[in-house]
Parts: structure tokens; C-alpha cells; sequence
């Protein structure tokens, strides 16, 4: 049964972790400058906070009859500097970029350049409506026209659609362009291929489009196994989705050939681009022969992104799938004057196969600033140089980590912009699960885990090419530290975090029984100092 709670919100029997700390538990539950902080419910007043309204003149008998509100609303009771002192607790117990290497392998959690910022607040850019008339945002189309301009350049595509919102949503695009082209021969294929070595959402994709998908294996390389993808091509596959770099972090090196094998089965070749920043200013897909290809602004071009958003997710085309691209579009004119492409002006433009469109309006303005300031700031040389960091960052945290935890993708050569390790070696009843709760107390944010699935106890990690050495080295300490101890099989770690705001969750519970909603707890009358707001 749950204990009453006192005035700052604290209920004895709370598990909090200043109680394990040890040593010097306090009575507040606070750790100095960490403060415990309930659920928002669980504190405040709903009688000593509100707004007192004039009392109504005239007929005041209610109107609203049997739709009256029959018991109370169940708002929290908070004051305004309550309220913010909640939120900035809570705030306190999070983990962030700004904080420290986030090292979520796959997700590209870099630093984003301040400038970014100052740019998209610019009024011009921050205050546009998509509902203003067209003459009045001539400079925000622009802002999209160059950025289209600068990610058609460096992938070496025919077109792009600026308006998918995410990495996922740009995969969508590119396979409906796919189902798009392939009808328009009059072609009903049925089968899109996926490598084991794909990014999730690709198969999830295939699957949203209607398409059956069928998996290809990785040679024992971390590689698509070329001769089995050969195999598999008929009349009946649409197309591929191949994640490059893949998420082994390696880089498909028979790309080229697994296009060429595609396009003569008469199928379309999606590349997962999500991993550009790998790649960027080296290498280009369109020499692959990739026919559509998503690009996550948020993770090469550096948009703040986590915990599911802001995303947005262009789709770079081939020629032969750019006429089937979605509208609307921007096209720069003769007299240089940027026309945003509708439904009433396509055909105009000589786009009229659009299969649709992915979004109301025009995709992520703030990011499409953020990342035309990017591209700009860093220029030709510095993207380049971005990508060879990246994956220099990741190659010296698989070499420094090796020989205390299993590469097994890594012996033969050097990763791209990630790394990846799996748990042969733990010692019995050692679990990838409990090494990252270890990384918690450390201070780091855990990298991505039992992802992908071709390994097992997987840690995918990717440092990105904005963390300096001396960042990197303090994080392969505390790696080594934990890896030793897992090997070792040291039994604190099975109950790591100690240091958290939280202790280790049940987190098989909270996945099959999470409790989503907040109920009154059950308080015998008198039994605290505190009432719950709205009761009785
Ligand atoms: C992040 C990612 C995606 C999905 O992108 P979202 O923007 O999260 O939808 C797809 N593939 C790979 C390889 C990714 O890393």
C-alpha cells in the first residue's frame, strides 16, 4: 500500500537511491544539488492554487444539465514557481548531449553547432505560417530550394522530396515511389528483400507498403551476402532495402554490383541512409546505383534529436524515380524566383505522376535551416572532414576496447562511424544489460544494446566526430573498467545503477504491466500532512 506522502512530496518507503548510497542517507531524499521529485500528482494543492473568476452576474443557474462535470477534474494543484521547480527537477535527472558523449550507436548524437540555433530563430525563419500566401516566404522556399540543391550535390542524385519527417517516414516515400514506378509499367511485384543486417524500421517499412518481405543473410563478414541477394531476384521483387554503412558499421563494399544484379531483375534499389555521416563527401550513392535514398537531417546535419523527435528525413531520387516523387516540391525559376509545386501547378512543372503527398504542409523548416546552416558552415572540406572523424573516433574506440570485449565484425579491418562488440567472454549469469546500467553510474549515457541482432549481447557504439580524444579516452575507461568486471563476474554490477536518481527497475514488469496512468493512492484519513488534491 502506498505511505502517505509529506509536504515536499516524499513517501517514506519510496526506493529512492540515497537510501543504498549508503553512508549518508538524508531525510529529504535529495543528494545536495540532486533533488528527489515526485509524480506532479503527488504534490501540490488544488485548494490553495487556481484563479479566482468574478462571480457571474445575472442568471447563473448552470445551462449545462445532465453534461455538468459530475466529479472533479483531476488537474494537479501546482503554483507557477512549482510547477517550474518540477519540471527543472525532473529536467536535472536527465542525460543529454549538452552533458556529456552519448555514445547510442546508430543515432548520431552529436553536438549541434550553436550557429544552427541562432539561425532558425531568426524571425523570418521561426515565425513563418504554412498558411502565409506564397509571395510572403520567398526566403524560407529558398532555404529549402539550396538545402535540396546541397543534398541532391552530395549524393549525387536526380531529385529529392524535402517533406518526409523522419528517417522512417522518408522510407515510406522512397518505397511508394518504388510501388509508384513499378505501376506505372504496369508491374505488380510482391516482395521486398531485406538484409539480416538492416536498420528495423526498413522491414517495417516494406511491410506498411503493402509489400511481403523476405530476408537475405549476412556473410560472416557483417556483410550482404551477395550470392544468396542474387539468388533471391525475380520477376517478383520490387526492390532491396540495404542500410550502407550498415549497422555491423560496415560499409557494403559490393554495392555496386547488388545495384547492377537489382536493376537487371528489373527491381529498384533503396539505400537506408541513415548513416550518411559516414560517408558524406566521399562517397556518392548515386555512383552506387541507388534509386531512393533517406537522409536523417536530424542525425548527419546535426538537429537536436532524442526520445523520438524533432526528425525529418529527405528523400534523395534517381531519375528513374524522381517523376514519381511527392508533391509539394520547390523549382527554381528562369528569373530565379523559387515556385513552391502543388497539385494545381505540377503538371506545369511536367510532375504529373506524383504518387501523393507525405505531409500537410512543407516538412521541418527549423530543420532545414539547421541544416543548410550546417552544410554552409562547414563547407566542402569540413563535411569531408566530418565524416573521416567520425569514423576515426569509432575505429579508435574499437581498437582501444578489443582486446576487453568481443569484436566480432572487427578483426578483419577498420569499422565506419560506429562500433560494434557483443558479450562472448562475460562471466556466467553477465549480461550486456547489466554492463550499460554500469555506464549509468558512470556518468555516460548507455550505448545502443542487443542491436543489431546478428550479434549476440550486441553494444553498438558511436562516438560521432564531435567528442575529443580526451572525452573519448575518460569514456573507454570506464569500458574497461566495465568490461573487466564483467568478465570477472563482479555481482555489484547486477544491480548497478547505484548512483542513479532510480535503482535497477523491474523492467520485464514495466514492459508487460506498465502502469500509464496515475491513480490516488490509497491514504487511511489523517494519516499524513498532505491531502490529495480534488479528493472528496
Ligand atoms: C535512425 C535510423 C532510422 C530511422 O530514422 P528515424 O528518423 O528515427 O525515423 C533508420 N535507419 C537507420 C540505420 C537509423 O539509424
Amino acid at each position: 500500500m502506498n505511505k502517505p506522502i509529506n509536504q515536499s512530496g516524499w513517501r517514506p518507503g519510496t526506493p529512492m537511491a540515497s537510501e543504498d548510497a549508503g553512508a549518508h542517507p538524508t531525510v529529504t531524499g535529495n543528494k545536495a544539488l540532486m533533488l528527489e521529485e515526485p509524480l506532479i500528482f503527488e504534490i501540490g494543492n488544488a485548494e490553495t492554487t487556481g484563479v479566482d473568476l468574478p462571480q457571474a452576474k445575472g442568471d447563473t443557474a448552470s445551462r449545462l444539465g445532465s453534461h455538468a462535470r459530475k466529479g472533479p477534474i483531476g488537474l494537479p494543484g501546482l503554483s507557477e514557481p512549482e510547477t517550474v521547480r518540477h519540471y527543472t527537477r525532473l529536467s536535472r535527472q536527465n542525460y543529454a548531449i549538452d552533458l556529456g558523449l552519448f555514445p547510442l550507436g546508430s543515432c548520431t548524437m552529436k553536438h549541434n553547432p550553436r550557429l544552427n540555433e541562432k539561425v532558425a530563430r531568426m524571425p523570418g525563419f521561426a515565425d513563418v505560417h504554412p498558411l502565409q500566401p506564397v509571395d510572403t516566404v520567398r526566403g524560407a522556399l529558398g532555404v529549402i530550394n539550396e538545402l535540396a540543391h546541397w543534398l541532391i550535390e552530395l549524393t549525387g542524385m536526380h531529385g529529392v522530396a524535402m517533406t518526409p519527417k523522419a528517417g522512417a517516414h522518408g522510407e515510406l516515400c522512397g518505397i511508394l515511389c518504388i510501388r509508384a514506378a513499378l505501376e506505372a509499367r504496369g508491374d505488380a511485384r510482391e516482395v521486398i528483400l531485406v538484409p539480416e543486417s538492416a536498420h528495423g524500421t526498413n522491414p517495417a517499412t516494406a511491410a506498411f507498403a503493402g509489400y511481403k518481405v523476405e530476408d537475405i543473410p549476412a556473410n560472416a563478414e557483417g556483410r550482404v551476402d551477395l550470392e544468396a541477394l542474387k539468388a533471391r531476384l525475380g520477376p517478383d521483387v520490387a526492390g532491396v532495402m540495404i542500410t550502407n554503412p550498415n549497422t555491423c558499421g560496415l560499409f557494403e563494399r559490393d554495392m555496386k554490383a547488388i545495384s547492377d544484379a537489382v536493376h537487371a531483375a528489373g527491381g529498384f534499389v533503396y539505400c537506408d541512409g541513415a548513416n550518411f555521416n559516414a560517408i558524406m563527401g566521399r562517397v556518392r550513392p548515386g555512383d552506387l546505383g541507388i534509386d531512393a535514398m533517406h537522409i536523417n537531417l536530424h542525425k548527419t546535419f546535426s538537429t537536436p534529436h532524442g526520445g523520438g523527435g524533432p526528425g525529418s528525413g529527405p528523400v534523395v531520387l534517381s531519375e528513374a524515380l524522381s517523376p514519381f516523387g511527392p508533391l509539394p516540391f520547390t523549382a527554381k525559376m528562369s528569373d530565379g524566383i523559387i515556385q513552391l509545386v502543388e497539385e494545381e501547378n505540377a503538371s506545369e512543372h511536367g510532375h504529373k505522376q506524383a504518387f501523393g503527398r507525405m505531409t500537410a504542409f512543407h516538412g521541418q523548416m527549423g530543420m532545414f535551416t539547421r541544416a543548410l546552416t550546417y552544410i554552409l558552415s562547414h563547407g566542402a572540406d569540413g563535411l569531408r572532414q566530418a565524416s573521416g572523424d567520425a569514423v576515426l573516433n569509432a575505429n579508435y574506440i574499437l581498437r582501444s576496447l578489443d582486446d576487453v570485449l568481443d569484436a566480432p565484425f572487427g578483426k578483419t579491418g577498420p569499422c565506419m562511424h560506429e562500433a560494434l562488440f557483443g558479450d562472448a567472454g562475460f562471466a556466467e549469469g553477465m549480461s550486456t544489460l547489466d554492463l550499460a546500467k554500469g555506464l549509468i553510474d558512470e556518468g555516460f549515457h548507455p550505448m545502443t544494446m542487443y542491436f543489431p541482432l546478428v550479434v549476440h549481447g550486441a553494444m553498438l557504439i558511436e562516438p560521432t566526430e564531435t567528442e575529443s580524444k580526451a572525452g573519448i579516452d575518460q569514456f573507454v575507461m570506464a569500458m574497461r573498467s566495465l568490461a573487466e568486471r564483467a568478465r570477472a563476474g563482479d555481482e555489484a554490477l547486477k544491480t548497478a545503477p547505484h548512483h542513479a536518481p532510480r535503482a535497477r527497475l523491474d523492467e520485464a514488469m514495466a514492459a508487460r504491466k506498465p502502469r500509464l496512468a496515475w491513480s490516488e493512492p490509497e491514504v487511511a484519513p489523517g494519516s499524513g500532512n498532505y491531502e490529495i488534491p480534488g479528493a472528496g
